[in-house]
């Protein structure tokens, strides 16, 4: 299959869902990214810093850029001028760092909050007690240049489609009781990202708002040829 393909196969399936694709293009080439492009696609997601300005610099400015990894925070100046969505917040620290960051380039970042969903205690982010504190902290209720509009979870890299079904639905179930909680009205907060290339189909059905695709899209990634 090629590029037109893939893509077409992956938006066939989203047809059924209020779902945003984000086409995951670390380790991608400006060329491979076009490509992409040319079909329609506008939202991409990366989780270098650095490799991200640098196809910001040199690709199509209507381009919506998503900041999928882990983020250090002397970095975050880096992408606050232009960034389109944060996915990865996984600390008041980070999300004070953000809000400074928005506020010099006189912007209102959006953020997700990273929810730690999987065993692996490899994979970042929030558990329960932590996303409540940072919501109820007197620091999150003074920022006034970043919005948190959802949660973002990685699943487990299992073959138990049970076990990552069951993740994306607590998931699921915390983001309606942070809603309810905190964003009752709210209209913004309304994101779940989850759901990758192996996963993605479990995800639409448990209520993803966001896919972020990458392999499926470009093919599998080469590291050495970093
Ligand atoms: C790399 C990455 C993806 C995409 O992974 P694929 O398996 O290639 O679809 C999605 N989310 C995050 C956070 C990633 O780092």
């Amino acid at each position: 299959m090629n590029t037109f393909e893939r893509l077409q196969v992956i938006n066939k399936e989203l047809e059924n869902y209020d779902t945003q694709l984000i086409a995951v293009s670390k380790t991608k080439s400006v060329e491979e990214i076009l490509e992409v492009y040319k079909e329609g696609q506008r939202h991409f997601g990366e989780n270098q810093v650095q490799e991200l300005n640098e196809k910001y610099d040199k690709l199509p400015n209507d381009i919506i850029w998503h900041q999928i990894g882990s983020l250090q925070r002397n970095k975050v100046k880096y992408i606050a001028p232009y960034i389109g969505v944060i996915h990865s917040v996984d600390s008041l620290k980070l999300l004070q760092e953000i809000n400074k960051q928005a506020l010099k380039a006189k912007r209102i970042i959006d953020c997700l909050l990273q929810i730690q969903i999987s065993d692996e205690d490899t994979k970042s982010g929030l558990d329960y007690a932590d996303t409540i504190e940072l919501l109820r902290s007197d620091e999150y209720q003074e920022m006034k240049n970043i919005r948190i509009i959802g949660l973002m979870g990685i699943a487990s890299n299992t073959p138990n489609t049970k076990m990552i079904k069951e993740e994306f639905h607590d998931l699921k179930v915390l983001f309606n009781g942070i809603k309810e909680s905190f964003f009752r009205n709210e209209d913004s907060f309304k994101e779940l990202s989850m759901g990758m290339s192996s996963d993605y189909k479990i995800a639409l059905e448990e209520g993803s708002t966001m896919v972020r695709i990458g392999s499926l899209i470009f093919g599998a990634r080469d590291y050495s040829k970093n």
